[in-house]
């Protein structure tokens, strides 16, 4: 086999998603943190991708794929297994864009997420009992109507789409030094990473897992692609694996990123703790891990930073609970 040393996603394939995506994804402000600032000793600022109107960036990536589709592939219609953010945004783009989306889900899905999807104007297709059963439902209407996949995360358009932020990172902070990005399957980080990296090669992009399911970390460290064991955690949007068979994200990740902080449930929830009483910010726990690395003493800045603060769609039961209690 031989080695492919050009990055699966380039700068320009980045550029070109932002003028694609331009106007029907927000802008999102990056705003200082004083509070943080102050803990680090450097200056921290906070990338608010829980303003856009699903609120989180996946918007970004999925509107760039569909966008990215030629015409007879977008009329078959698209599908995929996400119940969060990534069918939150599917849906979404969908509608916006006039083309059909089926979300399948398992019967273990909770009624609000599917109800939330549903709203978006998405079919739903309820299967099975787990993600994996939701996924061999794409699967085989993929092969059966021929319907779109529109993957999460492991996909050149949707890494390019997220990678967007990036562009808009660099812009609002050009002496940017360090980078702190929620990981899952690193369609995200890897995105970021190859816009951050490519116009400041300096900086440095560091992902930010939760201890339970550290799916990306797992593989790096096996250096290939492994089955991780996924577990209930705050950051829930962070679960699941990266695709024993994943073709873009995992190289990515492994060749660009400059480190990984893992975080114990606790220390996720003090970060969703402090958006919400220093920020004014309601934060998912996936979009808290970033803040809470720096709460934890977990990581080392240097120079100015940005933490991605990736979305707000929490729970509000949950997240009225764990803001009312009373921690260190
Ligand atoms: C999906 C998601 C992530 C992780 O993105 P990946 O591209 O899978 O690494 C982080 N935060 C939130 C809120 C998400 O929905």
């Amino acid at each position: 086999m031989i080695e492919n040393p050009v990055p699966p996603v380039s700068l320009g394939a980045v550029e070109r998603a932002a003028t694609r995506i331009a106007g029907r994804v927000v802008r999102t402000p990056l705003v200082p943190s004083p509070s943080l600032s102050e803990r680090a000793g450097q200056s921290v600022h906070l990338k608010l991708e829980t303003r856009q109107p699903i609120g989180a960036f996946k918007l970004r990536g999925a509107m760039n794929a569909i966008l990215s589709l030629d015409d007879a592939a977008r009329r078959r219609g698209l599908v995929t297994a996400s119940t969060g953010n990534h069918g939150r945004a599917v849906a979404y783009a969908a509608r916006e864009l006039g083309v059909a989306a089926t979300i399948c889900m398992s019967s273990l899905v909770p009624a609000n997420k599917v109800e939330a999807i549903r709203s978006l104007g998405a079919d739903i297709r309820i299967v099975g009992v787990s993600q994996d059963d939701a996924q061999d439902e794409v699967e085989r209407l993929v092969q059966t109507l021929r319907l779109t996949p529109i993957p999460p995360f492991d996909d050149v358009d949707v890494v390019a789409g997220q990678g967007t932020i990036g562009l808009e990172l660099v812009e609002d902070l050009p002496d940017i030094a360090t980078v702190l990005v929620p990981l899952s399957g690193g369609g995200l980080a890897g995105g970021i990473a190859v816009a951050v990296k490519a116009l400041k090669p300096q900086a440095r992009i560091i992902g930010v897992s939760m201890e339970r399911g550290a799916a990306m970390h797992a593989a790096i460290a096996a250096g290939k692609p492994v089955a991780t064991r996924e577990e209930e955690t705050l950051a829930d949007s962070l679960g699941g694996g990266i695709g024993l068979s994943n073709r873009v994200t995992f190289t990515l990740c492994r060749d660009l990123l400059d480190g990984i902080v893992l975080l114990t449930e606790d220390e996720i929830a003090a970060g969703i703790r402090h958006a919400a009483r220093e920020e004014e910010e309601v934060v998912e726990g996936a979009g808290a891990v970033g803040i809470a690395a720096i709460l934890a003493d977990k990581v080392q800045l240097l120079g100015p930073t940005a933490v991605i603060v990736s979305g707000g769609n929490i729970d509000p039961e949950i997240h009225q609970d764990l803001i009312g209690r009373s921690t260190r």
